[in-house]
């Protein structure tokens, strides 16, 4: 594994073990490219197939919604199939063991995402979610929890039994019908945070006072675009935190200290077993 890294990454991993050996309180953001190696494509990639016409950002608004539902709804019962049987990879999996790991060293690690996958709970992290989750619903107009896929298991579950049914449905249009609320009769639409809407108030107090908090800020797999998230790590920094970022391509956060330009599948693995052994 070691392999993969080049020797300046690897001593700038080490260095970043010892770094966080030392401290008690770690924040860790992960956005979409903590997925990506797990075969989830990330927002700046292009979309592919019958929605390469459309950009996400474009679809994952109320303004989209309101304009054409079924669109927007067909959009993501695609993309919870294209979901569906994605698993965990090394990063994922690094970042519970570490979590798992830290309640017994006295450390703290907070995990916080933006993704709205459930990789993280899949490897069995304890996480915060600032966006909303893919595998739920609820109404558009009075907010009632629909009682539908609650993860990506009963998804599957859904999928293969409708399948055997139904020989002729292909993998794009399954079951793209709108759904209507019981309560109020509104549209169901996914229980995600679109562009121009507010985060869920508990979910952002936990991410704001971890960040507030931490003795080390870590940004994992992020572009830094998305406000409020991209936030987070400015307050770390402003209460004296160190901060520091996992991706292979440059982002616009200036105010970070160690920089690991890598995949997190790659460095995190690596940055646990180092920080596991230090802690023995
Ligand atoms: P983003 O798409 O804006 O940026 C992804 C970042 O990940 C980029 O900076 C890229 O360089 C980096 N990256 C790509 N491959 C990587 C790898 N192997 N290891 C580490 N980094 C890698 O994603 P974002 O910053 O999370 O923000 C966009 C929004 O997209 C979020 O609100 C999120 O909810 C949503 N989103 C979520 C998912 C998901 O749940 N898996 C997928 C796509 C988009
Ligand atoms: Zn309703």
């Amino acid at each position: 594994m070691l392999a993969e890294l080049s020797s300046e990454l690897i001593v700038e991993v080490q260095r970043t073990a010892k770094l966080l050996v030392a401290k008690q309180r770690i924040c860790v953001l992960t956005g979409a490219g903590v997925s990506a190696e797990s075969g989830i494509p990330t927002f700046r990639d292009k979309q592919t197939g019958l929605w390469s016409q459309y950009r996400a950002e474009d679809l994952a608004t109320c303004t989209a919604f309101a304009r054409d539902p079924q669109l927007v709804w067909s959009w993501y019962q695609w993309g919870r199939q294209l979901v569906s049987d994605k698993t965990p990879n090394p990063a994922h999996h690094a970042l519970a063991q570490w979590q798992q790991h830290a309640g017994l060293k006295n450390q703290q690690l907070t995990i916080v995402t933006q993704n709205v996958d459930d990789l993280h709970e899949q490897a069995d992290s304890t996480v915060t979610h600032l966006h909303g989750h893919l595998w739920r619903n609820r109404c558009s107009q009075c907010d009632m929890p629909h009682n539908g896929v609650s993860n990506s298991k009963s998804f599957n579950r859904v999928t293969s039994n409708r399948n055997s049914s139904d020989n002729s449905s292909t993998a794009h249009n399954y079951n793209e019908k709108l759904l209507n609320c019981t309560d109020c009769g509104g549209y169901i639409r996914p229980d995600i945070v679109w562009f121009g809407e507010s985060l869920p108030s508990e979910a952002w107090q936990t991410a704001e006072n971890a960040a507030a908090n931490c003795e080390v800020f870590i940004s994992i797999g992020t572009s830094s675009l998305v406000y409020p998230a991209a936030g987070l790590a400015q307050i770390a920094k402003q209460n004296g935190a160190k901060i520091i970022e996992i991706n292979p391509n440059p982002t616009p956060n200036t105010v970070v200290d160690i920089t690991l330009v890598a995949n997190a599948g790659v460095v995190m693995p690596q940055l646990f077993s180092q920080i596991s052994v230090l802690l023995s």
